[in-house]
């Protein structure tokens, strides 16, 4: 059965990163970072593109020193997406990307030294319209918190992250997102939690550190599957030890398992056993393979028999179910056509890009259905 999501999303501020939204009502946008050398225009520009050819809306890049800063005005004349620069304590850098087109900074005004060199970033930050993010990490808390905490605590996190926007106050600077990651959890989700009812500018959503990509996976679909649900987050990176794209495809795949977002093909299968009648796991991934590049959201139902096919099949826009002699193939949730084993491939993937084509055709923007229970 279908459903209207639940999810109520907290009321934040909007700030505009570049040209995409972030908070208020705009969609959860999905970033993710480069690993090349920044310096290596050429490289980083490549893999900006395979990110944003992969649907993020953002991508952060790292600026440690002032050559990166040259390179990163280089890149930025050479992609179209958003790009946030990551910049730690040297205002001078700050500067540099600012004036070199640069859409929001990574930078914790706490961490930038003299009150001068704070205001110089942040007038510069203002003139130009380019927001900030504060990025509290439990693995650069200051001294004196570990200290007075013992060890990083959720509390600890905000009261860090209350310095920062404590400054941006003062300042009267308010064009700010936040966020505070952990690489455990539990600390991740009541961290967010409690920053999230003491300001209403829009928060950025991540565990660090979260590990190789079944693990981070894993621990980052709990702990922004959880908050994303509780209407937390604004905007995401999914950190994992990885080729980014990889974070760019799981940071969507989050979203889409809420309803938050839509994009490409939202599969349903079965696990598949002993009753299947084609092989469910292969077709699967043959069909992810074959099928990425579209971005049109349609939901495809893969079940190897008919104990759960047909009834799967009915809410999805392309079901298959298998049969003995041949599977059965639905469209909009009335059979269609039949196809044996061998010709099944070729004929769900011409079947769906119809579909596909159909849906752009008629300018249709099919929303994600959410089924609940089994
Ligand atoms: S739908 Fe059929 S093939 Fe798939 S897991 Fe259930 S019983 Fe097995």
């Amino acid at each position: 059965m279908h459903f209207e999501s639940p999810i109520k999303r907290r009321q934040s501020r909007q700030i505009m990163v570049g040209s995409v939204p972030v908070g208020g009502d705009a969609p959860v946008s999905v970033q993710s970072m480069t690993n090349t050398e920044t310096t290596d225009v050429e490289a980083t520009v490549a893999q900006i593109q395979r990110l944003e050819d992969a649907g993020a809306d953002i991508v952060r890049v790292s600026v440690p020193t002032m050559e990166a800063a040259e390179a990163f005005g280089a890149i930025k004349q050479q992609v179209q997406v958003p790009l946030v620069a990551d910049i730690h304590f040297d205002y001078r850098i700050a500067l540099a990307v600012a004036e070199r087109g640069v859409d929001c900074l990574r930078i914790n005004p706490g961490n930038i030294g003299r009150e001068d060199r704070i205001r110089a970033v942040v007038d510069a930050a203002r003139d130009q319209g380019i927001p900030i993010r504060i990025g509290v990490n439990a693995g650069s808390l200051e001294k004196e918190l570990q200290r007075k905490y013992g060890e990083p605590t959720p509390e600890a996190l905000v009261e860090s992250a209350m310095r920062h926007v404590d400054i941006l106050d003062r300042l009267d600077f308010q064009n700010f997102k936040l966020s505070l990651k952990a690489s455990n959890v539990v600390m991740t989700l009541a961290a967010y939690r409690l920053i999230a009812g003491q300001i209403d500018n829009p928060l950025h959503l991540g565990v660090t550190e979260a590990g190789g990509l079944r693990s981070g996976t894993v621990k980052s679909a709990i702990a922004l599957g959880a908050l994303l649900m509780e209407g937390i987050g604004d905007t995401l990176r999914i950190s994992l030890a990885a080729d980014p794209v990889e974070e760019v495809k799981v940071g969507f795949d989050i979203l889409k398992s809420l309803g938050l977002r839509t994009k490409g093909i939202n599969f349903i299968a079965c696990p598949s056993c002993s009753r299947q009648n084609f092989d469910v796991i292969d077709t699967v991934n043959a069909l992810e393979n074959r099928l990425e590049d579209i971005k049109t959201p349609l939901d495809v139902a893969i079940i190897g028999c008919v104990v759960n096919g047909p009834g799967e099949a009915r809410e999805a826009h392309i079901g298959l179910t298998g049969g003995s002699p041949s599977n059965l193939i639905f469209r909009e949730g009335k059979p269609s056509h039949k196809v044996d084993n061998q010709q099944l491939l070729d004929e769900l993937e011409q079947v769906i890009r119809a579909r596909v084509a159909e849906a752009e055709a008629n300018g249709e923007a099919a929303p994600a259905k959410i089924t609940f229970g089994a």
